[in-house]
């Protein structure tokens, strides 16, 4: 049988309705808790709760924590796969940072639910299932950090939150899931080409991140810059292109040395310098914003803290996001 670890860090997966106010929280016990003896049934499980947290509550220091938990375990223990039990609304972020941080072969697994512990056609459980089956399956190794819910199979990388309420949130923009959980198995039918791990032990840069709208200025490029950031990512326009009025902001931004991530704030699709008018990509691109291949804006933020955390050069993250 396959030894799995299981980190139960907290979300809708671990809460409980309360019938009579309708709203959804956290128990002092975790529900999850009681469903071990049975999981047990599919794989050695060890249990951790490290976290009770509604995802929200998740920062980068929890993230950390669960790095070097998981790295710490197997090290020292013999462990086949992790699966994470996790609030949905930042799962895909500590997914993507644990993808960026950790670079062992063997599957780890991030889960949740859309639907409480007790609520009719709760989902948890199911997903938490699996999940495990994914963890213990020698085809899941080599792939990165997944992502499983709903019978599928998705990359940290492309996965995001595309529903606020439906079982089928997640999703792959424009590659799709890599993988299906099937009665009888676990199928992958795609893998990924690459891995890029950075090995940090802290996080101590600053970084934020900007969504532009029409008419945007660059009075809040200035406001941001006063408060000492080491770096930026915005979700810019369409192909990657910023209104005119935030240009010399931006280049100020840059000459101070703080590097400058775009993302498109379309939901699919690359920034490319392709525009050359005022504010186009071509002019960001010269000015030496760097430009992130398919990341969305959550993710790319993160890659951005983890890459200034290990001092990379700015050719190197130039190079880093394009990957
Ligand atoms: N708000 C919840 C959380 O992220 C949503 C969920 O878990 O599905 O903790």
């Amino acid at each position: 049988m396959k030894k799995i670890l299981l980190i139960h860090t907290g979300g809708t997966i671990s809460m409980i309705e309360d019938k009579t106010t309708g709203t959804i929280q956290q128990n002092q016990q975790n529900p999850l808790l009681n469903t071990t003896n049975s999981l047990n049934e599919i794989a050695d499980i060890s249990v951790l709760e490290l976290f009770h947290l509604p995802s929200p509550h998740i920062t980068t220091n929890e993230m950390l924590l669960l790095m070097k938990e998981i790295k710490e375990r197997v090290v020292t223990e013999n462990i086949d796969g992790v699966v994470i039990t996790h609030g949905t609304d930042t799962l895909e972020e500590t997914a993507y940072f644990l993808d960026v941080t950790i670079s062992f072969e063997l599957p780890i697994v991030v889960t949740g639910a859309m639907r409480s512990s007790n609520e009719l056609g709760a989902d948890g459980l199911y997903n938490l299932i699996s999940s495990i089956r994914v963890a213990a399956s020698d085809s899941a190794r080599g792939k990165g950090v997944l992502v499983v819910l709903n019978d599928e199979i998705h990359t940290a990388r492309n996965v995001t939150k595309t529903h606020t309420s439906n079982v089928a949130t997640f999703q792959s923009p424009q590659y799709g899931p890599i993988g299906i959980v099937t009665k009888r198995g676990v199928v992958f039918h795609q893998a990924p080409l690459f891995r890029e791990t950075c090995n940090i032990k802290s996080i101590t840069k600053k970084v934020i991140m900007l969504k532009a709208y029409a008419g945007m200025d660059g009075t809040i490029l200035q406001a941001v810059q006063s408060l000492g950031i080491d770096g930026l990512v915005i979700e810019a326009l369409g192909q990657g292109n910023l209104p005119p009025l935030m240009v010399n902001d931006l280049k100020e931004m840059i000459d101070n040395d703080i590097p400058v991530v775009l993302v498109s704030r379309c939901f699919n699709g690359f920034v490319e310098d392709v525009y050359g008018y005022d504010g186009g990509g071509k002019q960001l691109k010269d000015l030496g914003v760097i430009f992130s291949n398919g990341l969305n804006g959550q993710k790319a933020r993160l890659k951005l803290l983890v890459a200034l955390e290990s001092n990379v050069s700015q050719e190197k993250l130039q190079e880093l996001f394009q990957k």
